[in-house]
């Protein structure tokens, strides 16, 4: 297997889930500077369409695609739609997420929410994982990206169908590193803290800021292009001996205990 120590995904083909909004934005945006492809695939009705064309009225290479990744079949038919348009498929950043709080108490919203927990933040990353694959084999530099979360390394109260699926992602990670490996495709899981995105802008700046303190080392939240450059690290050709990882990008926040 020949090793290919390049520090650049120019040229490389990037499929990112929920891109049209937080870090799955910031990710395609980061991509598409360094001089990657971006595919951005979100649900219909969000702004990938305009992401991408901001994106190419500035010199590059992005295309949106409709996907909502809890649909198995709109998986089987975008994936190879994105690999065709671009010419293959060197990397899959499983980022689209839904927040699920939800008491174990509430009888009459927990399993609609762990239902929904569950097929948007763990068996959507598989699915997209299975389809990609057949492109992946063909790449060079072949890079699964999953993002988890903080919260599938400690938890928070009344947030168990998140914290349950975000550590099946982090499980998820390291079995597919492990059984794919031979191949030198690389599979690794980024765990987020507290970042301002369209997830928490329900938190008012006060509120935030208050957390942050008190829980953060950095003493503050996190910017989506923080996540997103980690993001990229990863996806280097030249990080090709890093795998089965679950690095948090949480400003401290793992490491902290008062
Ligand atoms: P965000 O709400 O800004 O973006 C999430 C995007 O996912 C949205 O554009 C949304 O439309 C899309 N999405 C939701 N359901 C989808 C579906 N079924 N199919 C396709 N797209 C779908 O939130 P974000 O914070 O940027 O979230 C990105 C990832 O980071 C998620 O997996 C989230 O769980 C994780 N995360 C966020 C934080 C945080 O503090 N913001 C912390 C840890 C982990």
């Amino acid at each position: 297997m020949g090793m290919e120590l390049s520090r650049s995904v120019a040229g490389k083909v990037v499929l990112v889930t929920g891109a049209g909004s937080g870090m799955g934005r910031a990710t395609a945006e980061v991509f598409a500077a360094e001089g990657a492809l971006v595919a951005l695939t979100d649900l219909a009705g969000s702004p990938i369409e305009d992401i991408a064309a901001g994106l190419r009225a500035r010199g590059h290479q992005a295309r949106a695609w409709v996907l909502d990744v809890s649909d198995a079949a709109a998986i089987r038919a975008v994936v190879p739609e994105v690999a065709a348009a671009f010419g293959g498929l060197d990397v899959l950043v499983n980022n689209a997420g839904v927040s699920s709080f939800c008491p174990i108490d509430d009888d009459d919203h927990y399993e609609l929410v762990w239902d929904r927990a569950v097929a948007v933040l763990l068996t959507a990353h598989q699915r997209m994982i299975r389809a990609a694959l057949p492109f992946l084999r063909q790449s060079s530099s072949p890079r699964i990206v999953n993002i988890a979360s903080t919260e599938a390394l400690g938890a928070t109260a009344r947030n168990s169908p998140y914290a349950a699926a975000k550590a099946g992602v982090t499980g998820l990670t390291r079995a597919l590193a492990v059984e794919l490996g031979k191949e030198g495709i690389t599979v690794n899981a980024i765990c987020p803290g507290p970042i301002a995105t369209g997830m928490t802008e329900k938190v008012s700046d006060a509120d935030k800021a208050v957390y942050a303190q008190r829980r953060t080392a950095l003493r503050r939240y996190g910017l989506p292009e923080e996540v997103a450059h980690m993001t990229l690290s990863l996806c280097l050709p030249a990080a090709s001996y890093i795998t089965g990882v679950t690095i948090p990008v949480d400003g401290g926040l793992m490491a902290r205990n008062a």
